[in-house]
């Protein structure tokens, strides 16, 4: 039976939703606040450098399938830049620059051990904290990432090298409070086979590379598409659904489905509930002279700027060189002393004694992320509850977790 179907978010978990309902036939109507689609993955324009800019640089995983296969069925999978097989450039102030590169020629476990046991500072003690780590995978199950590190005796070196880079840049979390079984379920998927570990970018904007081919094919699909339309209220009448803008009544609808951050859905549904979210602030820096860095992405150990991309790298640009530092959970504080600071580290990575931008744009998501809790689903047949609100063991906020809950969400009306 064909439906008509409002969603309610336009970023990618309800663009994700809205194609799949438009293919089985439905009739979708998807309604967004802003003034574009996009939602977290966005780009602004930039006068100053004359460049699309985005709001923050986002990473995949080979792991991430089902963005994959969304982007492919688009024809936008051409607009991730895939590595062979993993490297991690990391750098610390002690050791300079070192990567992690397990040999694509050795079964995956074996070749990040031997890899592993290549870093410099690291040996038979990180060996043995990696195989504890993968004996706990299953069961782990303690208050925090921390806790679960300090419960298998893992060696400081490798939570200092590894666990906390990819605590923060999966979890957007510090391992002191980030929930254990999420980022387990995390390791579990990324570190299972090559193919999984290997990272990826986008090597256009947001915009272009991923939300206008989504935007397209709802579009031509025949699914409409309202920006700049804010819904304040659901009211559920007999079988149907009308939505409130506060100016206007929207609908007859037969579903609801609602791909917002869990606070948002809150907002919207009127339950006074917290939400703990995260924040990420990203420092863009331009420059006239070259600032040499040995990869597309360098993570800094012990730095403020916890991962270091060459943006002017990833997407093929010349000319003014485009570096984004992120900073992951933390809020800006001073801007002119972020700058300063990850200035100097760029510095120091790079090697060159001072490095000054000709431009700089600090753009903090106060919400970033939803953090893991105990968070509830709203569904109520005519609402199906799509938002962001991750369990503990469930896939942190990220791209895939996005696409999945659209998919999801988009498969059980079907179903209904
Ligand atoms: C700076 C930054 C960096 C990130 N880096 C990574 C990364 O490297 N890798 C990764 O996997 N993930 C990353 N993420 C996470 C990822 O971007 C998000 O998990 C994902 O985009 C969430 O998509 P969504 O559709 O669920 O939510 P959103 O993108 O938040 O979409 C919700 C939409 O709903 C709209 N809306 C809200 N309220 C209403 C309303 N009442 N009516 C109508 N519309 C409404 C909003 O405007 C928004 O467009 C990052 C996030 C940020 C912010």
């Amino acid at each position: 039976m064909k439906r008509s179907v409002a969603i309610i978010g336009g970023g990618l978990c309800g663009l994700t939703s809205a194609i799949r309902l438009a293919e089985k036939g439905h009739q979708v109507h998807l309604y967004e606040a802003a003034p574009a689609l996009g939602g977290r993955t966005r780009s602004f324009y930039d006068a100053t450098v004359n460049e699309w800019v985005d709001n923050g640089p986002h990473l995949l995983i080979g792991a991430y399938k089902a963005t994959h296969k969304l982007l492919e069925g688009v024809g936008a999978g051409v607009n991730i830049t895939w590595q062979q097989s993993l490297k991690l450039s990391l750098w610390d102030e002690q050791r300079g620059h070192f990567s992690l590169a397990p040999s694509p020629y050795l079964p995956f476990p074996l070749a990040l051990m031997a890899a592993l046991y290549r870093l410099p500072g690291h040996g038979a003690d990180s060996l043995l904290s990696l195989l504890r780590i993968h004996r706990s995978l299953k069961g782990a199950d303690t208050a925090s990432v921390k806790a679960w590190m300090v419960a298998e005796n893992i060696s400081d070196i490798l939570q200092r090298d590894l666990i906390e880079p990819l605590c923060l840049g999966v979890m957007n979390e510090p391992m002191e409070s980030a929930d254990c079984k999420s980022f387990a379920s995390v390791l579990r998927v990324a570190f299972s086979n090559h193919d999984h570990a290997r990272l990826g970018w986008f090597n256009k904007p947001l915009s272009e590379a991923l939300i206008r081919p989504l935007e397209q094919r709802l579009e031509s699909l025949g699914g409409s598409i309202h920006i700049r339309t804010t819904i304040r209220s659901i009211e559920q009448a007999d079988d149907t659904c009308l939505l409130h803008t506060g100016q206007n009544e929207l609908g007859p609808y037969q579903h609801v489905l609602i791909a917002l951050p869990a606070y948002a859905r809150n907002r919207l549904l009127g339950i006074d509930e917290p939400v703990k979210t995260s924040p990420i602030t990203n420092v863009h820096l331009w420059f006239e002279n070259d600032i040499p860095l040995p990869d597309a992405l360098v993570g800094g150990i012990g730095t403020r700027g916890q991962w270091y991309f060459n943006v002017s790298s990833q997407m093929g640009r010349s000319g003014t060189q485009h570096i984004c530092a992120v900073i992951s959970a933390e809020k800006a504080g001073n801007k002119a002393e972020m700058i300063q600071n990850i200035c100097e580290e760029l510095a120091k990575l790079s090697g060159i004694e001072t490095v000054q931008p000709v431009h700089s744009k600090i753009v903090t998501e106060q919400h970033a992320t939803v953090l893991v809790a105990d968070h509830r689903r709203m569904n109520t047949g005519m609402i199906i509850d799509a938002s962001e609100a991750p369990l503990s063991g469930d896939f942190p906020a990220t791209i895939e977790a996005a696409v999945l809950r659209g998919e999801e969400a988009a498969q059980s009306l079907c179903f209904q």
